[in-house]
């Protein structure tokens, strides 16, 4: 079988970080060509943009986009109107409506469209799914914190609109609480903490269910030293919780599960997969979930938020 030739679109933190050893290290596809308003790779063809990378690179057969969920839209109808398929970083697009749209063209062209929610991929998530898979739910806790100065420094698309705030990371918690949950998640009401000046959360409690369960989630971004990505279940049956974001999960008594970090590997052979199959997948319920919040959040304006200080 062929390798899958991939551009990338949007050098920064996540495509350094994760998808460029996650390309290096798998199987069956390769880096073809990036495309970077600032950056270039040695012995990598490099483009200034989209465009230019579509035009000169007719081999390439996919792209990955890696840039701000704002303006994501255009570039991905780009590529699927240049017959190439689409890999996108979550979330898969702005809005609901623009997500929806992407996922009909690529099925109007043929082309593979795969919408990415890398904490599904973590190493502890299938451990978590068969123990809970024999148990009855009662009630569900989400604690997701982080210092939005350590994980997000200079990141200036995240407090404007369309950049989610605190759900960036939050709706990681969304897509691994989506598709653990037997029925489907609804949101009941939702209270967003947003600074003086900003335009997205920093901080977000929602109540949420699915069937009977009772589910709390509290995203803050104004945690200090250290990190909490979690989810605890209490069940008829035990207690348990996912943590480190989906690579560790505890069971009352039993030793943890977890290792080494293999969400991005994952998500290529996924990629490669769906494209040799002819199939696309595309879920939007975690992002359907955030905009519900959005929705019908009640806002609270809280202090101005300073990326130097510690105001
Ligand atoms: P980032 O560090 O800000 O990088 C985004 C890159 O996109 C920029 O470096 C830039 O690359 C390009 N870009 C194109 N148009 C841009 C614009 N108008 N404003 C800013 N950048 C623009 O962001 P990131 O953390 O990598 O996140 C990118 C996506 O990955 C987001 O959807 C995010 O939710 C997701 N993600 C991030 C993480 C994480 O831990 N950081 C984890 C998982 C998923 P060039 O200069 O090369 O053009």
């Amino acid at each position: 079988l062929m390798s899958l030739a991939i551009g990338l679109v949007g050098l920064g933190a996540i495509a350094r970080a994760q998808h460029l050893p996650a390309i290096a290290a798998t199987g069956g596809v390769h880096l073809a060509a990036i495309a970077s308003r600032n950056a270039s790779l040695p012995d990598c063809p490099s483009y200034p943009d989209l465009a230019a990378m579509l035009a000169a690179e007719p081999g390439l057969a996919a792209v990955s986009l890696c840039t701000p969920p704002q303006g994501r839209f255009d570039q991905a109808m780009q590529v699927l109107r240049a017959g190439r398929h689409l890999m996108l970083e979550k979330p898969p697009a702005a809005t609901l409506t623009e997500a929806e749209i992407l996922r009909g063209e690529a099925a109007r062209r043929g082309l593979t469209i795969f919408a990415t929610w890398h904490s599904r991929e973590g190493r502890a998530v299938d451990a978590a799914r068969r123990w809970l898979s024999v148990r009855k739910v009662r009630q569900v806790r989400i604690d997701w914190r982080e210092d939005v100065r350590k994980w997000h420094p200079g990141q200036d698309w995240i407090w404007q609109p369309g950049g989610l705030g605190v759900f960036d990371p939050g709706i990681n918690a969304l897509s691994l609480l989506t598709t653990l949950m037997a029925d489907p998640v609804i949101l009941r009401a939702a209270g967003l903490d947003i600074p003086e000046g900003r335009q997205t959360p920093i901080a977000a409690q929602l109540a949420l269910s699915a069937g009977a369960v009772a589910i709390d989630a509290e995203f803050d971004w104004r945690e200090q030293g250290g990190e909490t990505w979690q989810i605890g279940f209490e069940t008829t049956n035990g207690t348990a919780c996912l943590r480190d974001g989906g690579a560790v999960f505890e069971a009352d008594g039993k030793p943890a599960i977890g290792g080494e970090d293999v969400e991005y590997r994952r998500l290529y052979e996924g990629f490669r997969d769906l494209v040799a199959a002819g199939r696309s997948a595309v879920d939007l319920a975690p992002l359907r979930l955030v905009a519900d919040a959005f929705l019908c959040g009640r806002r609270r304006l809280v202090a101005p938020f300073d990326e130097t200080g510690h105001g």
